[in-house]
């Protein structure tokens, strides 16, 4: 088996793109579908000021390094969810390899504005999905942090396989709203929403975590504990019984995605106006944001509960 660019002995066989290649080009061939992703949704440029969130979890770990490699300005974001004892793990990981990039962490604590719980906690007293509700919670703070700090642009770890599994299950529930919006790139919409993007979509889930065992990046292998169960993973393993049958097909729904979606979607006719929330003047489409929302219920709930 040779490597398809140099000849030499090939480590790796990508099926799916009937590629052989060793380490060094399998590497190179990663990269350039990230800086391709790029270019292709106009994410950003090597003069923007970027801000990395980044979990512990392999898909951000990798892009962190991807960028700094590819020579972007990009610095990282961590979210505290939980209690120290919870999180240290995560967080040693991904101090660790903002030392080894050298480049900064902003760290950010969700426990501060929950009352001193963290989002699991939260999501209990309030009766929410623990996953929906610290998702909420996690694109609040991303976006808060990312304002802040004046960064261009915002960066998550969401791989083909994460996007392919959202789109499957919109499809499912027809949220055409949703369909519409979870581009690889949301524009800046309001003074306080900063600019989205999502660099890995075009690579698989299973080529991120080789390209970080390759590399030797250290990351966090569970996910997280609060989400076992979620509806979407049984939606993930169905997207992965499609890829093992019919090798590709990931990649090709989600492509076809982006191509059919301006024919498909009335885009314009689903773009919801964005308001500044009246309590924090962060966007959002009601009144008072859903964080807001959130924390109002929770100040509630907690007084309640002291006044017993
Ligand atoms: P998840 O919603 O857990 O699948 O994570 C999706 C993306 O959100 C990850 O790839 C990261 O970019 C980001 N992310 C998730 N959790 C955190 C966190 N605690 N701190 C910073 N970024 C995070
Ligand atoms: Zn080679
Ligand atoms: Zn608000």
């Amino acid at each position: 088996m040779k490597c398809k660019k140099c000849g030499r002995p090939a480590s790796i066989k990508l099926v799916v793109y009937n590629l052989k290649l060793c380490d060094k080009h399998f590497l190179e061939f990663i990269e350039s579908r990230v800086e391709n992703a790029i270019k292709k949704f106009k994410m950003f440029t090597r003069k923007d000021r970027i801000l990395v969130a980044v979990s512990g979890g392999k898909d951000s770990m990798v892009l962190w390094y991807i960028l700094v490699k590819l020579g972007y300005n990009a610095d990282g974001l961590f979210i505290k969810l939980g209690h120290d004892y919870q999180v240290s793990p995560a967080y040693e990981k991904v101090k660790k390899l903002s030392d080894m990039l050298n480049r900064p962490l902003i760290i950010e604590d969700a426990t501060e504005y929950l009352y001193g719980l963290s989002t699991f906690e939260a999501a209990k007293i309030l009766r929410r999905p623990a996953c929906s509700f610290c998702g909420m919670v996690k694109r609040y703070l991303m976006n808060k942090a990312a304002v802040e700090n004046d960064y261009d642009v915002l960066v998550t770890g969401h791989n083909l396989d994460d996007e392919a599994t959202v789109l499957l299950g919109n499809i499912l529930h027809w949220q055409t709203g949703y369909i519409t919006r979870s581009y690889p790139v949301l524009e800046k919409t309001h003074e306080k929403f900063v600019k989205k993007a999502k660099p890995l979509v075009l690579n698989y889930e299973e080529h991120i975590k080789l390209y970080a065992k390759k590399r030797g990046i250290d990351f966090l292998p569970t996910s997280c504990p609060f989400s076992l169960g979620a509806t979407s993973k049984i939606y993930k393993n169905i997207i992965r019984q499609l890829e093992d049958e019919q090798r590709g097909i990931t990649l090709s729904f989600y492509l076809g995605y982006l191509r059919e979606k301006e024919n498909i979607f009335k885009i314009e006719e689903n773009t919801p106006q964005l308001h500044s929330c009246e309590v924090c003047g962060y966007p959002t489409t009601a009144k008072v944001c859903s964080f807001c929302r959130s924390r109002r219920r929770l100040q509630e709930k907690l007084e309640r509960k002291n006044s017993i």
